[in-house]
């Protein structure tokens, strides 16, 4: 499942697909809610209205680069808050390789953000250690995230996410901090979209005259785009999390750029009323 964005290809690694059960995350969603929006049926949400959602990679190449950007659960993992996060065991790296990108050919780990979901994989379990997957990659934090869950991680869950997951690259001198405006390469720009998490950044790839944007978490789901101000309960900031996705999607409604979120597919952002929707790429 790839994508190109001129001389940018986009690859997404699938680790985990749910139907469903997303009253945690967004629950305003309901499935009564969700069956209004018939333009989410049936790429995003099933007829009844359950949210389709996933937890992906996207291995981004840009001439010069070969870019993970977010790296899902990983295995292993242990503390985490949703049972099924726990002691996972899945051929993800095997499913990397198979596609063409052995953790090792990886230059540059890109987090959006550093919640659970987004992390995992930065770290695999070795000898009781938690040791870098990706060996001869450079690992892109941004400096306010960063700073806020090495200093403010106060429960037991988030301790345990930064502890596994983050630490291990810092401690290992193998992660850059960088500002939520950074410019990584010539067709890669981070987009500060504070709100679900202080640090949060959006990306925005340019080449060739074509452009995309891969939002992270601004919205866990299309339905957010008719609907700002469902903000998901991971959300550190809701109203901010509201203004990152006002601003956003107006920049982007309406223009060709390709959109790949952190748990929705590929498609477009279109107006919508006062708000916006969201069309699925083939
Ligand atoms: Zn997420």
């Amino acid at each position: 499942m790839h994508w190109n964005v001129g001389k940018v290809k986009i690859t997404r690694i699938v680790e985990l697909e749910t139907v469903g059960s997303t009253r945690f995350i967004l629950p305003l969603a309901t499935n009564e809610e969700i069956q209004k929006l018939p333009w989410l049926i049936p790429h995003f949400a099933t007829a009844e209205g359950r949210l389709k959602m996933s937890i992906h990679s996207l291995v981004v190449e840009t001439p010069t680069r070969r870019i993970v950007v977010d790296t899902g659960l990983g295995n292993d993992k242990q503390g985490r808050n949703v049972p099924t996060w726990n002691n996972r065991n899945e051929p993800f790296l095997e499913r990397m390789t198979a596609a063409g990108f052995p953790p090792e050919s990886v230059d540059t780990v890109l987090c959006t953000h550093l919640h659970v979901d987004h992390v995992g994989w930065n770290t695999r379990l070795t000898g009781g250690q938690w040791v870098p997957t990706f060996a001869n990659a450079r690992y892109v934090f941004g400096r306010t995230e960063y700073e806020h869950w090495r200093d403010y991680s106060d429960t037991p869950d988030k301790i345990a996410v930064f502890t596994d997951s983050v630490k291990p690259i810092a401690d290992a001198g193998k992660a850059d901090l960088v500002a939520s405006d950074h410019r990584l390469t010539e067709e890669i720009t981070l987009i500060p979209t504070p709100g679900h998490s202080p640090g949060h950044v959006s990306i925005h790839v340019q080449s060739d005259g074509e452009t995309g944007l891969l939002t992270g978490d601004v919205a866990h789901h299309p339905c957010q785009m008719a609907h700002l101000g469902w903000s998901s309960t991971a959300d550190s900031d809701p109203a901010l999390s509201v203004v990152s996705r006002r601003e956003l999607f107006s920049r982007f409604a309406g223009t060709p750029t390709l959109v790949i979120g952190g748990h929705f597919n590929a498609g477009h952002i279109r107006r919508e009323g006062a708000a916006f929707k969201y069309v699925a790429l083939e």
